[in-house]
């Protein structure tokens, strides 16, 4: 049986039930996994994109804040057409610190660099990556404003938030096409966020499905049934660099729907 693909709401793009996170193809600094690790080689990253398109992955996600990720994605992927891109703005992380911009014309530089970086003249999706404050971010900056612009000018394909509280999860649902929150089963504060989703036909991307790995390797399997059985979740992002975690997770999200 092969990877489901689902819709992603009202954006027209269909994508896989899982997708492949890639933070750790461009950052090992200040991130919350509970393993210290090198940054994969270029081959490395190379073979971790055949495989997951070999197993029907479609879907990645990246981040100007995760390091040299953009960038190796540009560099290293094949057949641009075949993929679905999410990226982000808001988030920057330099000299190993994050800093944030929502301003429209930070948006804009962002976009544009993520265009040069990814070596593509659109992207599918681009998600406001929150700190935090979701309803100051939506209402009172210009971030929305210009990617909204920017999608109209054919630019991005669809917008989004990545967010952090349920009162921004809901308000993001109102205003964009997708929306991307934690759940998993030690975290389901967000299902009122995946509800108001699929009630309202939009998109939904679960990031931190396996709880950042922290949980132990027997319970993965329950995480993915938990995840992809929500009613509402188009699909599950999960990082990996590690080959055989890829298959393994594939073949969980399969059965998981069987
Ligand atoms: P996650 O997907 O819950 O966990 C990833 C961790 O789980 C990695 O360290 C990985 O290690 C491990 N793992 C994956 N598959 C495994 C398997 N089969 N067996 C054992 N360990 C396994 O959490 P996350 O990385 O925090 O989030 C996933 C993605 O969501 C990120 O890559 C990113 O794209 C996105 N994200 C977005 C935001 C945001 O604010 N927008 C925040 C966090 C994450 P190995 O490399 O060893 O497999």
């Amino acid at each position: 049986m092969p990877l489901q693909q689902r819709t992603l709401g009202q954006t027209g793009l269909n994508v896989s039930c899982l997708g492949l996170g890639t933070v750790k193809f461009g950052r090992n600094q200040e991130v919350k996994y509970s393993r210290e690790f090198t940054l994969p080689s270029d081959d490395e990253v190379a073979a971790l994109l055949e495989l997951a398109n070999e197993l029907g992955i479609n879907l990645l996600d990246t981040a100007p804040a995760y390091g040299s990720s953009e960038q190796r994605l540009g560099r290293l992927l094949r057949n641009r057409e075949d993929w679905i891109i999410c990226t982000k703005v808001g988030e920057e992380f330099v000299t190993g610190k994050s800093f944030f911009d929502f301003s429209g014309e930070h948006t804009r530089k962002s976009i544009e660099r993520s265009l040069l970086n990814l070596n593509t003249d659109y992207l599918d999706l681009v998600l406001i990556h929150s700190d935090g404050n979701d309803m100051a971010i939506i209402n009172s900056t210009d971030c929305l404003a210009m990617l909204t612009e920017l999608k109209e000018k054919g630019v991005i394909r669809a917008i989004g938030m990545s967010t952090k509280s349920i009162e921004g999860g809901l308000k993001a649902v109102d205003l964009t096409d997708v929306v991307m929150v934690t759940y998993n089963p030690s975290s389901t504060d967000d299902e009122t966020v995946i509800d108001r989703a699929l009630a309202n036909n939009k998109g939904v991307l679960i990031k931190k499905a396996l709880n950042s790995g922290n949980d132990c390797p027997d319970s993965l399997a329950n995480n993915f049934d938990f995840v992809l059985n929500k009613a509402g979740v188009s699909s599950i992002i999960v990082g990996t660099i590690d080959l055989s975690h890829l298959e393994a997770n594939v073949g969980h999200a399969i059965k998981a729907l069987a």
